[in-house]
């Protein structure tokens, strides 16, 4: 068995690489480098595919995230809560912008924000919730607009994990994840499940006066006219080059993430059989991309398992091994250990499976035979 890796991108590239490299080539021979016609029709494309008013095309999802921020006019010293159990851009931006980031818990069996954690941290100085749909299933977006509406905040969706999700409401409406609240973001990191080939990311609003701003930020504070900085903006722009290739990849997203959920669901039908695995549990309000695979591990020695299937030549990773709350840079003694007795225990006991979009049956099943006879023995 070849080694096997969290993602494969190179399998996937060469299913489509005829297009993408006529793609590239084409941004190559035009020299529309930056702002070129690729990055309006890819725009143009996700607004469709996600059914929101504007997409904003950008650097990154780190970027994206800030940006959102700044066109909130957010203010030093206004709150802005988001879970402890995420990837670290979300509280680093609001650091940065020298907002006052508020880390909450997150549910035991989702790994999203927690609701009851949500209202108990709400303050006068509340402004806005970040809810980060992580590993690819929408946190409880009905309850976090219920919340944000009673209390006047904004919300943004950091959607860098679960582009494509789909989200159905309780009166059967159903929105594309990062289209629900005031903004969402994303990132095309290339594991993500859109990823590019290289850096890039978007923001979405269905909000007119938003996306102006929005547009304005990312181009150094240009709101009207060019060469009037109106607000203190960026720099931050998707390059034609990573746009042409999104461009031939969007088509298949839906595709990626049905074959993401072949494989979670192989996973789970073989793990079935043990209660040393906790496998992923999917809301009923939300599809799930599968952007990660991740096991809870009942009883089972995280890293004696990591080395075993390590030396089968199988990739294992820990998304996330410090809770936000610990890590150094936002330690602080505003925080209380009790208050995230579930991201302090998902931390010890997460462990994630390779997945993406190539697998071959074979594959799961000596990944499957790896993890259970390790944790049979
Ligand atoms: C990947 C990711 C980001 C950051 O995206 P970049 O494009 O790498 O800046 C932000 N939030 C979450 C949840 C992510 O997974």
């Amino acid at each position: 068995m070849k080694p096997i890796q969290m993602v494969d991108l190179k399998g996937q590239y060469q299913k489509i690489k005829s297009q993408v490299d006529k793609s590239i080539l084409n941004v190559i021979e035009n020299t529309a480098f930056i702002n070129g016609p690729e990055v309006k029709e890819f725009q143009k494309e996700l607004e469709k595919y996600l059914n929101v008013k504007h997409v904003i095309p950008c650097a990154n999802g780190t970027d994206a995230l800030q940006i959102a921020m700044m066109a909130l006019g957010l203010e030093p010293g206004d709150e802005v809560i988001t879970a402890d159990f995420t990837f670290a851009a979300t509280v680093e931006v609001i650091a940065l912008l020298k907002l006052t980031p508020v880390l909450v818990d997150v549910e035991q069996d989702t790994f999203n924000i927690d609701i009851e954690a949500l209202k108990k941290a709400i303050t006068p100085k509340t402004k806005a919730i970040i809810p980060v749909h992580l590993f690819g299933q929408c946190a409880n977006m009905e309850a976090v607009l219920e919340v944000a509406k009673a209390h006047n905040l904004f919300v943004i969706e950091d959607t860098a994990q679960a582009i494509g999700a789909d989200y159905t409401f309780a009166d059967g409406i159903t929105k594309k994840a990062g289209t629900m609240g005031d903004i969402g973001t994303t990132s095309f990191f290339p594991s993500k499940n859109l990823g590019c080939y290289g850096d890039g990311g978007a923001i979405f609003t269905n909000n007119d006066d938003l996306a102006h701003k929005l547009r304005g930020i990312i181009n150094h504070g240009m709101i009207n006219k060019r060469y009037y900085h109106d607000i203190v903006g960026v720099n931050s722009r998707l390059d034609s080059i990573q746009a042409a290739v999104l461009r031939i990849k969007l088509p298949h997203l839906d595709t990626y993430c049905s074959a993401r959920l072949k494989v979670a669901e192989y996973y789970n039908n073989a793990f079935a059989s043990t209660d040393k695995l906790i496998t992923p549990i999917t809301s009923s309000f939300t599809s799930h991309v599968f952007h990660q695979y991740t096991l809870v591990l009942n009883g089972v020695d995280r890293a004696a398992l990591q080395k075993h299937l390590s030396d089968k030549n199988i990739a294992s990773a820990i998304y996330y091994p410090v809770p936000l709350h610990n890590q150094k840079a936002y330690a602080d003694s505003r925080y209380n250990e009790a208050d995230f007795t579930i991201t302090n225990e998902l931390c010890k006991t997460v462990v994630s499976l390779p997945i993406h979009t190539e697998f071959e049956e074979d594959q799961l099943q000596y990944i499957t035979e790896a993890v259970l006879s390790f944790v049979n023995s």
